[in-house]
């Protein structure tokens, strides 16, 4: 971490040196560049089009997309010239969904991803907890129910653990939350707390709370939690815009965001302008005309190509390993999980925001949920006589077969995440099993969704995966881990082309904000948001593509990644 830190300061000291800034150009006669790159090869992403092989930028905008010689013909005294020696060039990546604040943390924090066993996660709990004597609670997220011999944790195993405070840890989904038994204390849950709407106090044959709460459940500790405040979240911020950065990232979808956090964010692009920000407010349900009136007045203070507020985003259900993403038919060992709305209520809420000229997005994971939400998003059509809303279905994981064309037919987005099929020990050993072998053959079909004819954004999730593009490129081409496992990849057929995913991270993640028509491709006119990436993705075999590296990001002419070795 530290070193990937140091990295970063590095790469922006050498941009912030004025290496690549564009000049002025006031004088500069009509076309020409600031900067033109050459000797490369340009996916433009534009639709029949060879790769290209140079590029002119002026100002914020691509001036010409082309041969060497024809890009050449823009450059004068003052122009910068880029050799590329033969990289790869696409437009800069879009995160169609992920948590800024939530990955920001995640990079200073207690992270329990790729501990894939109980004995690693000990450990790194434990030696947490013996280097921050000073916090008052042991936080941290990111433990897979795999790490666990029954799928879940309990209290008695963290209270081995952190024995003298409060410690509470989210699993990797962020739909789990495991706690002590200090911190259930201090939250008064014992055997005659009830259920929450909405959530699940797990208890043992003796009718015990075992520590583990599930989704709404989680506020009962959740809410006891110091909360971060507004500066360590705008150091948060600054942290995962950086990274973003360093990972070819120039636009991220944030997938729902309250008020407060909104201005700090807003802030934060104000003082850090690294990094294009679309944003989806949290949903209401039932909105009346004031909370309408009150998102209205966000979405247009907040238009701008840095940060623009366009959406609002609401759950439907849960995750599968926790058995709460709503099913048509019963997990094994019963319950068909928990949608978080009737049909009705959805159906309200949603054509209240289509009418009011709002992006729907709904996670809907299980098949039921993602049913409840299409159908929502039809009627909400039906009912107001709109049109193009580009309303979206987040995650999309095990949609029936018969569902997929109602994407195309009904202009919904299908906004999944790449990086959701990574066959690790989770995947194989707990989510396959848990969806039971029917659904997991559908779960998490991108190739499938492609075939419907739906448009399909990808995103990462960010922190629930990492948003390293690149790897979630390697993730959908070949379906393996980075290691190669399982051999062949895991449900193979589901395997995309190279093009398929670049264009899911680019000109469909445009779509899916509605700004196809300024970001998302290389052409005149586009902004120039660039990724310069150190191998031919179209060329080498989809094994390597994960040894990809990020040599540079531009975002509107200026760049704010540069690798210490470009
Ligand atoms: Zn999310």
């Amino acid at each position: 971490m530290t070193r990937r830190l140091t990295l970063l300061a590095a790469g922006f000291a050498a941009s912030l040196a004025g290496a690549g800034l564009p000049a002025k150009g006031k004088e500069a006669k009509a076309g020409q560049a600031d900067r033109i790159f050459v000797g490369g090869r340009v996916w433009t992403g534009e639709p029949g089009r060879p790769p290209a092989e140079a590029l002119a930028v002026r100002g914020t905008s691509v001036l010409a997309v082309g041969t060497n010689a024809r890009v050449r013909e823009h450059a004068a005294k003052g122009t910068e010239v880029v050799d590329l020696r033969g990289r790869f060039v696409t437009a800069g990546f879009i995160d169609g969904h992920l948590h800024l604040l939530g990955g920001g943390q995640s990079l200073e924090e207690l992270r329990l991803d790729d501990a894939e066993t109980f004995a690693a996660l000990a450990r790194r709990i434990r030696d947490w907890a013996t280097a921050h004597p000073e916090l008052r609670w042991v936080t941290g997220e990111g433990w897979t129910y795999a790490a666990f011999p029954d799928g879940l944790p309990s209290r008695s195993q963290l209270d081995v653990l952190v024995p003298d405070r409060p410690a509470w840890l989210v699993s990797y989904d962020g739909h789990t939350g495991w706690a002590n038994s200090v911190a259930l204390r201090l939250a008064d849950v014992t055997r005659a707390t009830t259920d929450p709407p909405g959530g699940a106090v797990v208890r043992d044959e003796k009718g015990e709370p075992t520590g583990v709460l599930k989704e709404s459940a989680m506020d009962l500790v959740g809410r006891l939690v110091p909360k971060p405040l507004p500066h360590e979240k705008e150091r948060a911020l600054k942290k995962g815009i950086a990274q973003a950065a360093a990972w070819g990232l120039t636009t991220v979808h944030q997938a729902g965001i309250g008020e407060e956090d909104l201005e700090i964010l807003a802030r934060v692009l104000e003082a850090v302008p690294r990094l294009r920000v679309y944003a989806a407010l949290d949903i209401e349900r039932d909105p009346g005309p004031e909370a309408l009136a009150r998102q209205e007045r966000l979405r247009r203070r907040f238009s701008t190509e840095t940060l623009r507020v366009g959406a609002v985003k609401g759950y439907v259900d849960g995750v599968v390993e926790a058995k709460t993403a709503a099913m048509f038919e019963p997990y094994p060992g019963g319950g068909t999980g928990l949608p978080n709305w009737t049909q009705e209520e959805l159906d309200r809420t949603v054509a209240a925001y289509d009418k009011a000229g709002w992006q729907v997005m709904l996670h809907a994971i299980g098949d039921r949920g993602i049913d409840m939400a299409l159908s929502a998003f039809e009627r909400a059509a039906r009912a107001n006589g709109t049109s193009g809303r580009r309303h979206r279905v987040e995650h999309v994981e095990v949609p029936r077969a018969a569902d997929r064309p109602r994407f195309e037919a009904a202009g919904v987005v299908a906004s999944t995440q790449a990086m959701f099929p990574y066959p690790n020990r989770n995947h194989l050993g707990v989510y396959v099993p848990t969806l039971g072998p029917e659904r997991a053959r559908r779960a998490l079909a991108f190739k499938a969704i492609d075939d419907a004819g739906a448009v399909q954004a990808f995103g990462s999730d960010w922190p629930v995966f990492t948003a390293e593009v690149v790897r979630g490129i390697a993730c959908a081409v070949t379906r393996t881990t980075v290691e190669g496992t399982p051999a062949g990849g895991w449900e193979p057929e589901q395997r995309l082309t190279v093009e398929a995913a670049l264009r899911h991270f680019t000109r469909d993640a445009a779509f899916a904000e509605h700004a196809e028509g300024r970001k998302g491709t290389l052409a005149p006119g586009k902004v120039a948001d660039l990724v310069v990436l150190s191998q031919d993705l179209l060329a080498v075999p989809p094994e390597r593509v994960k040894d990809t590296k990020v040599l540079l990001t531009v975002l509107g002419g200026q760049d704010t990644w540069r690798a210490p070795e470009f």
